[in-house]
């Protein structure tokens, strides 16, 4: 059965949840950095399925790959074993230098594992987070994310947890204690506003949590999988984190999760976590045809070369309602004077779809297989909407 625009968003409009503000648009197919609503018009994407479409819409590797183990194997939960699963945790075991790494499905189900991963080990309750950081809507990842909205009406939250100014290593050497379980940080906040850690920030803290017997976990749910010009964005300063959280474009957009395990952490003890839908072979297959095509067609230095270029063409944008251009690969953000919605419908119209990150920060993730004429016409977009009258 078709349905018309109307009629779908009729249907979602009555039977949805009501938790999502939606934009009126019914996108029903895609194909690399392209998207195409149910009318045909064509958009550009720089929301990449909010960081789950690094490899591109329907990526024919991926595609492959899972319709192959959709008729092979899907379900198979941990208490048996499985050559999917195998071949994929020593792919990210070898590709990151962590020996272990944990299976489940989500970004927050990731942060969620981690958490409790870093109480068990340590035998200490306190989680110190960041202001501005984001970390997922589970009551313990929310207990890590800072915004008030998110976590208001759901209080109380899980006791221990505190935030400290980002980048800001005197608030975190006077956070971190002899009961402080981990501290766990985004490389670049996301959600927060695009804003890239500081080299000697993000060095600092490991240096702290190592001096004091706290674990490190880095939340690479959104910067990892080449988003940042690097894999994983903590390889840009070095850091050896004891626990990693990743998901989004982990399986190349299938649902999955993961939590690499580093040696601090050991081994750990059987039956205290686990998951019925973690490491099913359908999200391993993906995952490994996605991790082999981030490698064969070197998408982190394609990320590096094309992101340090679009942050150098939106740099030359010249308005008023500029703030500062950030980023890191191709992670970007324009902090705007004003709030981004009217400016993200305005670009919208134009054909790119784009995120917010906070009220005022434009942000673009596009698919890493992006071509550069596309960037283009993006910068090109950008600067016409910021250089426009806007009815708010
Ligand atoms: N951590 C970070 C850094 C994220 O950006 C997100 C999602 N935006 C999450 C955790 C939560 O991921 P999910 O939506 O898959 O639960």
């Amino acid at each position: 059965m078709i349905l018309t625009t109307s009629q779908t968003q009729a249907i979602e409009d009555q039977y949805t949840s009501g938790l999502y503000t939606k934009r009126p648009l019914v996108i029903v197919r895609g194909q690399g950095a392209h998207l195409w609503d149910a009318d045909g018009n064509e958009y550009i994407d720089c929301v990449g399925g909010q960081g789950a479409a690094n490899l591109g819409h329907a990526n024919p590797l991926v595609a492959e790959a899972i319709a192959q183990q959709a008729a092979t194997l899907i379900s198979c939960p941990e208490m048996f074993y499985n050559d999917r699963r195998a071949l994929l945790e020593q792919k990210l075991c070898s590709l990151s230098g962590f020996p272990r790494v944990f299976l489940c499905n989500s970004g927050t189900e990731s942060v969620e594992a981690a958490l409790k991963f870093a109480r068990l080990v340590t035998g200490r309750t306190g989680i110190i987070a960041t202001m501005r950081g984001f970390h997922g809507r589970t009551m313990g990842a929310l207990s890590a994310t800072w915004e008030k909205k998110y976590r208001e009406p759901f209080e109380p939250l899980v006791p221990g947890f505190s935030h400290v100014p980002y980048n800001n290593l005197e608030a975190l050497a006077n956070a971190v204690n002899e009961t402080t379980a981990a501290v766990i940080l985004e490389v670049v906040q996301g959600e927060g506003g695009v804003t890239p850690g500081q080299a000697e920030y993000l060095r600092g803290a490991e240096t702290i949590c190592h001096e004091r017997g706290a674990l490190l976990i880095i939340d690479e749910v959104q910067t990892g999988f080449a988003r940042t010009g690097r894999l994983f964005a903590f390889q840009h300063h070095n850091l050896h984190p004891d626990f990693v959280c990743l998901a989004k474009s982990i399986a190349g957009g299938l649902p999955m999760g993961a939590v690499l395990i580093g040696e601090r952490a050991g081994k750990l003890a059987p039956q205290t976590h686990g998951s019925t839908f973690g490491g099913n072979p359908l999200a391993c297959a993906a995952s490994l045809a996605a991790i082999a095509y981030i490698e064969t067609n070197q998408l982190a230095q394609r990320s590096a070369e094309l992101g340090a270029w679009f942050l150098g063409q939106l740099k030359t944008i010249q308005s008023p309602l500029i703030r500062e251009v950030r980023g890191l690969g191709l992670m970007c953000g324009i902090e705007l004077r004003q709030k981004v919605t009217p400016y993200l419908q305005a670009l919208m119209a134009k054909g790119v779809l784009a995120l917010p990150a906070g009220l005022t920060v434009l942000r673009f993730l596009p698919p890493l297989v992006i071509e550069q004429s596309d960037l283009a016409k993006v910068v090109q977009a950008v600067n016409e909407v910021l250089n426009q009258p806007i009815n708010d």
